[in-house]
């Protein structure tokens, strides 16, 4: 693919694709993480001389209804004050953006007020790709998504480009999954195995070691015959845990499965919790994080990894008694000296929550993107600018 480090942009209209989305309250920006982490890209593209124009989403709102509760307002009002000049938010930009001087930016409002935004229609793409002289795709976010500004737009625009912070994930993310420093050892935590059977999957064949926890760890406990009580799980993916239990034996990976669990009568702070081998658990309880014996154990694990990969939380760790084994498990990942990689808003969450996000080697800033890269190895929105720099 091309890429905007590899264009000349002075004096060029360039229509940029960013993930800006941000939890707002009472008109502003509470954390502005993905904002910040954008600012390298957009920055990058004033100091070219480019004339700027960025588009971004907010929220789900429904198309064709423009609402203000999912404005861009307070997106533009924390970009000016991060790049210390006013940055214009621009309420109807899709049949013609205003004058923009080279090395100053607007803001598109809301891309999906626009009716055929998620089905990525092509006439909205064409209007898209008719702003611009180059359009760079930098949402790593939604890459995963094939809508109008994130896909159809490449298609069209004149010249279209992978902005910097999406080549860094793509890059780093192909990397890790070709050539990773072995042994490779991935966590894969969180509620549902539903939610990440192909992730699941996908990975047996590539690790060495898979580590479940969380929701997901229960639904396997249940799969090796034990009982989980009030648990949280999936018995209607019992078998699936059982096949893929069967695949990594078969591929000489391991995958380990709790000993001993955290578990109380309900999810609460409140609750007295219990510390018990798996084969204990009774029908009151729940299990809510894995127990000290289980923690010590991956840790051993991760201690002699080459690389470790790491999405979703091993306990409810929004509650605090229940969050040890969240806690212990970045703590043996940071000190182990492996290459980590850890990505899902629940994982940064925790992270954050822990003040320990600096101690991962790399993370990975889409939630979605992350696990569908894991997945199939690709992304939609980056197929687009590979089939366009090989069409020409
Ligand atoms: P991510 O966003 O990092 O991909 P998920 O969304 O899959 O992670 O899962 C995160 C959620 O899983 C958290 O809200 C956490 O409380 C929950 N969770 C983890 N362990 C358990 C458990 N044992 N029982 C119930 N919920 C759990
Ligand atoms: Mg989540």
């Amino acid at each position: 693919m091309l890429r905007m480090e590899d264009i000349d942009l002075a004096g060029k209209r360039v229509l940029i694709r960013e993930d800006l989305n941000s939890p707002v309250a009472d008109g502003r920006v509470t954390s502005d993480e993905r904002i910040q982490a954008s600012l390298p890209t957009i920055q990058a593209a004033l100091d070219a001389g480019a004339r700027v124009a960025v588009m971004a989403h907010l929220g789900r709102p429904k198309e064709g209804q423009p609402d203000d509760a999912s404005s861009l307002k307070p997106v533009a009002d924390h970009l000016s004050a991060l790049l210390g000049k006013p940055v214009e938010l621009v309420r109807d930009w899709i049949d013609g953006l205003p004058e923009i001087e080279p090395g100053h930016m607007v803001l598109c409002e809301n891309v999906r007020w626009l009716e055929g935004e998620k089905a990525n229609d092509p006439e909205l793409a064409k209007k898209m790709a008719a702003l611009c002289d180059v359009y760079v795709m930098d949402a790593f976010g939604v890459a995963h998504r094939a809508q109008a500004s994130t896909h159809g737009v490449a298609e069209y625009a004149p010249l279209a480009c992978a902005g910097p912070l999406l080549s860094r994930e793509v890059d780093t993310l192909k990397h890790v999954l070709e050539n990773p420093r072995r042994p490779l050892t991935a966590i894969v935590g969180g509620s549902k195995v539903s939610t990440k059977l192909g992730v699941l999957d996908a990975l047996l064949d590539k690790v060495d070691r898979l580590i479940v926890g969380g929701g997901i760890a229960n639904t396997f406990i249940a799969a090796e015959g034990h009982p989980v009580g009030k648990s949280l799980y999936e018995p209607e993916l019992v078998e699936s845990a059982k096949r893929l239990i069967a695949k990594a034996e078969e591929r000489g990976a391991a995958i380990p499965i709790p000993t001993e669990v955290v578990v109380a009568p309900y999810a609460h702070s409140d609750a007295l919790t219990t510390i018990k081998p798996v084969a204990d658990v009774s029908d009151d309880d729940m299990i809510l994080d894995v127990g000290p014996e289980t923690r010590s154990r991956y840790a051993g694990l991760l201690e002699d990894a080459g690389t470790i990969f790491w999405n979703g939380p091993v306990g409810m760790f929004e509650i605090d008694q229940f969050a040890g084994g969240t806690r212990a498990l970045a703590e043996a990942i940071a000190a182990s000296g492996a290459y980590s990689i850890a990505g899902g808003g629940d994982t940064l969450a925790a992270l954050r929550q822990f003040m320990m996000t600096d101690r991962m080697d790399y993370i990975c800033t889409g939630g979605g993107a992350f696990l569908e890269f894991v997945e199939h190895g690709h992304l939609p929105a980056v197929d687009i600018l590979e089939q366009r720099a090989n069409d020409k």
